[in-house]
Parts: structure tokens; C-alpha cells; sequence
């Protein structure tokens, strides 16, 4: 499979500035890409556009030549900073998961995700929680890309490699396409097969 942005213009309204400017961008199954690039340059809102949450004002979205599915389990699955608002809140945890697809009890395991956690409401766990359970649930989707949107800030330093490892190991063995926006280009260059610098493909006047 592969996912396609081509040529993407974005503003959020007709009045407000263009955050994206003929932006395309392709990747496979099994590509590891990293995309960097200054805060403000729209890399949260393309990945946002590319994984159906927002629509683009110009351009499309293409999974392997086709748009985007709007309805089911998405083949492209977005991880990001508020996994608040990424969780139905009046389900309860053991919900959110069924509803998401296959159950695998060694992922919960090596996420930290305990048992009693399930029988919560969203309001009732942590971030660094809820975030686990945002995991989970991509990874129990049957998903074929992977985004993560600076996925880590709400979780400590050893969740954070603990989360990472696992999702890499999945990625590896799955070999789904992974996106990931960073300001860390050292980790960039461990995990990815590619860089793209958003400031190089945004043809925005300003930048
Ligand atoms: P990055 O992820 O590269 O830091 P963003 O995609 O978050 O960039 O933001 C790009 C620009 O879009 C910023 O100028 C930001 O203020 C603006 N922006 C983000 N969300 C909205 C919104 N909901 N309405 C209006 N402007 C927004
Ligand atoms: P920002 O990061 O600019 O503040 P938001 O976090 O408000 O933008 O995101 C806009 C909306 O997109 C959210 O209210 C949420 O409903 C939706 N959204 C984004 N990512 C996901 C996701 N992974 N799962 C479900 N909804 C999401």
C-alpha cells in the first residue's frame, strides 16, 4: 500500500493565511519517515489532513490511487499529543478497545496497561495512560500507516522508550509505514529511513 498527498493547500478558514502551499508527498508500507521542520509550518496539520481528520482546501489524499476511506477502522491511524480527545469519553476503556479490533493481551502487557485501567472512563486515567490505551488501540486496528504526532510529551522518559520500543517492534514485524513529526532529529535518525523537512516542500511565500 502506499499513501499519497498531492499537491495539498490548506487554510483553516477564507480569511485566515495558507498553513500548507502545494505540499505532495508519498509513502510506503514498510517506510519509516520522519518529518521535521520549524514550529508553524503546518507539519501537525498535514498530518492531520493526510490521516482524514481534517480536509485539505486543495488537493487530495490517496491510498494507493484511491481517497481516503470515511467510514470503519482507518487504514492510516493517528497518534497525538492529546489522547484526550482522541477517546470517546463516555466509553469505558474495555470499550474503546473492543470497538478498535483485535485484542492482543501481550501488547496490554508490554504497554503497561493494567486490568482495572479498562473498567474506567477516559476522565478517570491519566494522560500517560489514556496515551497507552491510544496505542493499543492503533495497534489493534489492523492499520497499514502509523502517524505519531510528538506522541511522547505527556509520558515520562521510560514510558516513553518503553512505548517506543514496542510500536518500532510492531512497525518492524507488521512492516507498516510509520510518519512521525519530531523536533528530534537524533531519534529521527535512529528510528526512520527517511527525513522530508516540511520547510523544503511547503511552498508557502513566507517560509
Ligand atoms: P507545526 O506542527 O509545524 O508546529 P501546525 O500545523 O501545528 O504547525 O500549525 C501551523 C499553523 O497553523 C500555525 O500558525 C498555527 O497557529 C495554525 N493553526 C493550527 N491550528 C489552527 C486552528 N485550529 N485554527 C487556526 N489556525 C491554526
Ligand atoms: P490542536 O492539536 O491543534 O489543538 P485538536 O487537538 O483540537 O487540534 O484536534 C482537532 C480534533 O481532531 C480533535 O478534537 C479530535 O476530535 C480530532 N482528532 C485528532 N486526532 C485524533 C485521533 N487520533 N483520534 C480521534 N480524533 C482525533
Amino acid at each position: 500500500m502506499q499513501i499519497e498527498a498531492k499537491n495539498i493547500s490548506f487554510r483553516y478558514s477564507d480569511n485566515q493565511p495558507w498553513i500548507l502551499q502545494d505540499v505532495s508527498l508519498k509513502i510506503e508500507e514498510g517506510e519509516r519517515v520522519g518529518l521535521i521542520g520549524p514550529s508553524g509550518y503546518g507539519k501537525s496539520t498535514l498530518v492531520k489532513i493526510m490521516s482524514g481528520y481534517l480536509r485539505p482546501t486543495k488537493g487530495e489524499v490517496l491510498l494507493d490511487g484511491k481517497p481516503l476511506p470515511k467510514k470503519g477502522v482507518s487504514p492510516v491511524q493517528l497518534i497525538y499529543q492529546h489522547p484526550e480527545k482522541a477517546i470517546n469519553p463516555r466509553w469505558k476503556m474495555k470499550k474503546v478497545l473492543q470497538e478498535s479490533g483485535m485484542f492482543r493481551e501481550e501488547v496490554m502487557e508490554a504497554l503497561g496497561i493494567e486490568k482495572d485501567w479498562l473498567e474506567r472512563y477516559p476522565r478517570e486515567l491519566s494522560g500517560g495512560e489514556l496515551q497507552r490505551f491510544c496505542v493499543a488501540r492503533s495497534l489493534f486496528s489492523g492499520t497499514h500507516f502509523l502517524f505519531a504526532d510528538e506522541m511522547s510529551t505527556m509520558l515520562d522518559v521510560i514510558t516513553q522508550a518503553q512505548i517506543w520500543n514496542l510500536m518500532l517492534k510492531e512497525v518492524e514485524e507488521r512492516r507498516l509505514g510509520l510518519l512521525m513529526v519530531t523536533h528530534n532529529a537524533e531519534l529521527a535518525k535512529k528510528i526512520c529511513t527517511r527525513t522530508i523537512n516540511l520547510a523544503e516542500i511547503n511552498k508557502r511565500e513566507d517560509i
